[in-house]
Order: C-alpha cells, then sequence, then structure tokens
C-alpha cells in the first residue's frame, strides 16, 4: 500500500503550521516548527510569491497531509463528496475524519495517524467485533471499535492515551477497556482540523 514516508517535520514546515504528526514529539521543544519556523530547502528562507492558486493548493496539501493521505485517494475523496448531498467541502472533511486511522487518534488511543495506522494493519483492532486491517475504513453510526482480544499492543495504546485531551462529543472512549463508539458523525465545528476546506473546493472547481 503506497504511503508518504518523507520527514514529517518538514510537511509541517512547508505548510507554517504545526499538524502534530509525530505524537509525543510535537508537544515538546524538539518540534522542527518550533526549531525552525520557516519552509524546508534551499530557498525556505526566501519570499514567497503569494497567488490566489498557491494559497489553494497548500491548502489542499495541508489537509493531505493532515490526514496522511495521498493525492489519488484525497481526489476519489473529493468526488464522493461533491456527488453527496449538502456541503462538499464539509463532506470531505467528514469521510476523512470517519476515516479508522484518525478515529483512533481522535479516541486517544493512538499517538499519531501514523502509529495508528500501523496499529490497524498489524490487526489489533476490531469494528463490531471483526478484525479490521483498513486504515481508510469508514466508520458510521454505532460502530463499536475494541481492541483485538489477543493484541499485544495494549500497553503502547494505554501510553497514547495518557497524551489525549478531550474526545471529542461524537465519540465515546473507554480508556480502561480500550473500547469505543461512534456516537453519531462529526459536524464541522467538531471537527478540529486546520483546514479551510472552501479553498480546496475552489481549487478543485477552477
Ligand atoms: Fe510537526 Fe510534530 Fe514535527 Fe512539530 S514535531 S514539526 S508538530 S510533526
Amino acid at each position: 500500500m503506497a504511503r508518504d514516508t518523507g520527514s514529517q517535520c518538514k510537511q509541517c514546515r512547508r505548510e507554517g503550521q504545526k499538524l502534530f504528526l509525530k505524537g509525543e514529539r510535537c508537544l515538546t521543544d524538539k518540534c522542527g516548527v518550533e526549531r525552525r519556523s520557516y519552509p524546508p530547502g534551499e530557498h525556505g528562507r526566501g519570499r514567497q510569491k503569494q497567488s490566489e492558486y498557491r494559497v489553494q493548493l497548500r491548502e489542499k496539501q495541508k489537509a493531505k497531509r493532515y490526514y496522511g493521505v495521498l493525492e489519488r485517494q484525497f481526489r476519489i475523496y473529493y468526488a464522493k463528496a461533491s456527488r453527496q448531498q449538502g456541503v462538499t467541502g464539509e463532506n470531505l472533511l467528514r469521510m476523512l475524519e470517519c476515516r479508522f486511522d484518525n478515529v483512533l487518534v481522535r479516541l486517544g488511543f493512538a499517538a499519531s495517524r501514523r502509529q495508528a495506522r500501523q496499529l490497524i494493519l498489524h490487526g489489533h483492532w476490531t469494528v463490531n467485533g471483526r478484525r479490521v486491517n483498513i486504515p481508510s475504513y469508514q466508520l458510521r453510526d454505532s460502530d463499536v471499535v475494541a481492541i483485538h482480544a489477543a493484541s499485544s499492543a495494549g500497553q503502547v495504546i494505554r501510553d497514547a492515551t495518557e497524551l489525549t485531551g478531550q474526545v471529542p462529543a461524537w465519540l465515546q472512549a473507554d480508556h480502561d477497556s480500550l473500547t469505543a463508539k461512534v456516537l453519531r458523525r462529526p459536524e464541522r465545528r467538531e471537527i478540529a482540523a486546520p483546514v479551510q476546506e472552501q479553498l480546496i473546493v475552489e481549487l478543485f472547481s477552477k
């Protein structure tokens, strides 16, 4: 399965803000953005020419990087979002937010999306009692997420729960039994992604 293996801190520096891609390290002064608050590369400290297209493009890149999605997959999400009823940008964010790997992060069961993907791929999680090893799996209302009975990752997951702030209201988590439930799909105001989805819609509408 294709995935982005590049430096995650460079991705944050390129977008000019912390995207919290590395779990605990992002909360320390080792954070790449804290140490070097300019874009990576030879011309990183030079003046960047701004244009409408550039702003829209960067917003799309930021959304992809935040959710750990590659270009092709992102365009598939956009195509699905534009066919759904409602606001396309919100539909897009809702689909990204309901990915299994993202939900594990929101629940506090993984310190980063990369860690969540690994835990899912290695079969440590079940949905409604069945093992699911697809990070992009879309969770739906009333789905029950639980650690697999034979999983050896309990301690790693418990360590991740220590980093968690508040679990969003559309999810319910039990950090003792490592189980959770999706109460409903999230409203836009409940999606804490640092993304202005309207700019992405404008980019794809050109
Ligand atoms: Fe981004 Fe985290 Fe690296 Fe900071 S430590 S630059 S937030 S990935």
